[in-house]
């Protein structure tokens, strides 16, 4: 890669950083379509947000992916926020345009367009989702508006009553329920994984596999090939990992920075090369 005065910068805040994969896509994406950019990670501690944010400015950063744990602190920092970030309550894409911070969410829409690719579409579906996090509240505002039903169940009953209320307030079906306990999988179409469970080696499965059948969907937002994953593929239903919905919400905020479409392809086999 050639830095010229020329390079626009990108890149990403977050804390941790060290594991963070976007780099990877990003710059192997800029390379294959010939365009003078690049992608940085910056190690940025919560109380220095305020700051780092203000430095986008500072040193005329095209823009950058913010991730845990500053997903929402961003908010009231930015210029404008666009819809779905203010309705997601979450902000994982910041374009600079000549000064003016503009906040965006690409976790939803990536999630989605990583079916649509796969043509999977969760119109008039019955789907589940395992966690009321910030994954879970961007997914579900966008698998709201196209599912039959959508179920939510976590560990934090008020999280899971709160995620449910604000979804049904976007929602003239208020077909968003909450589920206290993981029970009757077999009747969902599809199954999410939003929460951390498979990340660590003695984690127990976020649901219990025995019951899944074999025409069902299972997406987990981990990276990385979980044992929810792998025991999924056994039972014979169709698996997605995270690294889907990663290369696919990066392939939108690579849209608003440079204009131009990445390669897909391009982003995910130098994320495979990456992690093996
Ligand atoms: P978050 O806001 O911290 O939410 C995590 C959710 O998981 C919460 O509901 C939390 O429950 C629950 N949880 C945490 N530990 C648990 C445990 N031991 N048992 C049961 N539930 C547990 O995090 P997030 O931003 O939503 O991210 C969640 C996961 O999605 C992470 O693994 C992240 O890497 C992944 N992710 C992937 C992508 C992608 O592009 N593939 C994008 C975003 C996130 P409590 O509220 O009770 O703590």
């Amino acid at each position: 890669m050639k830095i010229t005065g020329h390079t626009k910068i990108t890149g990403i805040f977050g804390y941790p950083i060290e594991h963070t994969l976007s780099p990877v896509m990003h710059n192997a994406a800029f390379e294959n379509l010939g365009l003078d950019y690049c992608y940085v990670p910056f190690l940025v501690l919560p109380d220095d947000l305020p700051y780092a944010v203000k430095s986008i400015r500072a040193l005329n950063l095209r823009g950058v992916n913010i991730t845990i744990p500053h997903k929402e602190k961003v908010i009231p920092l930015l210029d404008e926020i666009k819809e779905e970030a203010s309705i997601i309550g979450a902000v994982n894409t910041i374009v600079n345009t000549n000064g003016k911070l503009t906040g965006y969410n690409t976790d939803g829409i990536g999630f989605i367009q990583s079916l649509t690719e796969k043509n999977i579409s969760v119109e008039g579906k019955d789907i589940l989702i395992i966690g009321a996090g910030g994954a879970a509240r961007s997914v579900g505002y966008y698998i709201n508006q196209k599912a039959k039903s959508l179920a939510i169940s976590g560990r934090t009953q008020y999280k899971v009553e709160n995620l449910v209320k604000d979804l049904n307030r976007f929602n003239k079906n208020k077909n968003v329920i909450s589920l206290k306990n993981v029970t009757h999988i077999e009747k969902y179409y599809m199954i999410i994984n939003t929460t951390p469970l498979g990340l660590k080696d003695n984690d127990p499965l976020p649901l219990d596999t025995d019951l899944l059948r074999k025409d069902q969907i299972v997406y987990d937002l981990i990276y990385k090939k979980t044992p929810l994953i792998q025991k999924a593929t056994e039972k014979g239903c169709l698996t997605i990992d995270g690294l889907e919905m990663l290369i696919w919400q990066g392939a939108i905020s690579f849209e608003l920075w440079t204009g131009r479409r990445p390669d897909i392809a391009i982003m995910r086999s130098s994320l495979l090369s990456a992690i093996r």
